[in-house]
C-alpha cells in the first residue's frame, strides 16, 4: 500500500497499516456451509450492495469501487479487528451485534460510518507500493 494508503489507515486508528493487503474482488468470497451461507443472506451481509469486507488486516473490495470512502469504512474496521485481539475475538461481537441490532444499527457499523472520509475521490493510488514506479505522488 501506498504512503497515502498507510496515512488513511493510521488516520483512523490502525496501528499496523504496514499489514494491511487490499484485494480488488469480482464476487466477495460467502462461507461454504449453508447454514452460515443463509444467516449471513438473511442478515443483510454480503448482499448484492455490499462493496466491501475487512477480515483482520485483509481488505477486499468489489472491482470499481475502491475509493476514500470504502477504504476509510474498511480500514476502520481493521481498527476494530485489532482493538479486539484477533479475527476470532472480534467475529462473534461483531455477529452479534449484527444480530441484535441490524447491519445499520450495529455499533461497530456506526463507528466505521463515522470514520468514513468524504467520498467522490478514487482510491487506486492508495494501493500503490512504495516502490511502484508508476506512482504518481512525488
Ligand atoms: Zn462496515
Amino acid at each position: 500500500m501506498s504512503e497515502a494508503g498507510r496515512a488513511l489507515a493510521c488516520s483512523v486508528g490502525v496501528v499496523h497499516a504496514e499489514r494491511i493487503r487490499v484485494w480488488r474482488v469480482d464476487e466477495l468470497p460467502l462461507p461454504q456451509a449453508p447454514a452460515l451461507r443463509e444467516a449471513v443472506a438473511a442478515m443483510g451481509l454480503l448482499g448484492a450492495s455490499t462493496l466491501g469486507l475487512t477480515l483482520g488486516h485483509a481488505v477486499l473490495v468489489r472491482h470499481g469501487h475502491l475509493d476514500i470512502r470504502i477504504a476509510s469504512h474498511e480500514f476502520r474496521h481493521v481498527h476494530q479487528y485489532e482493538k479486539a485481539g484477533s479475527i476470532a475475538c472480534f467475529l462473534p461481537v461483531y455477529v452479534q451485534q449484527l444480530v441484535t441490532h441490524g447491519y445499520a444499527n450495529a455499533p461497530l457499523e456506526i463507528d466505521a460510518r463515522l470514520h468514513e472520509a468524504a467520498s467522490g475521490e478514487r482510491g487506486e493510488h492508495l494501493l500503490l507500493r512504495a516502490s511502484d514506479p508508476s506512482r504518481s505522488d512525488p
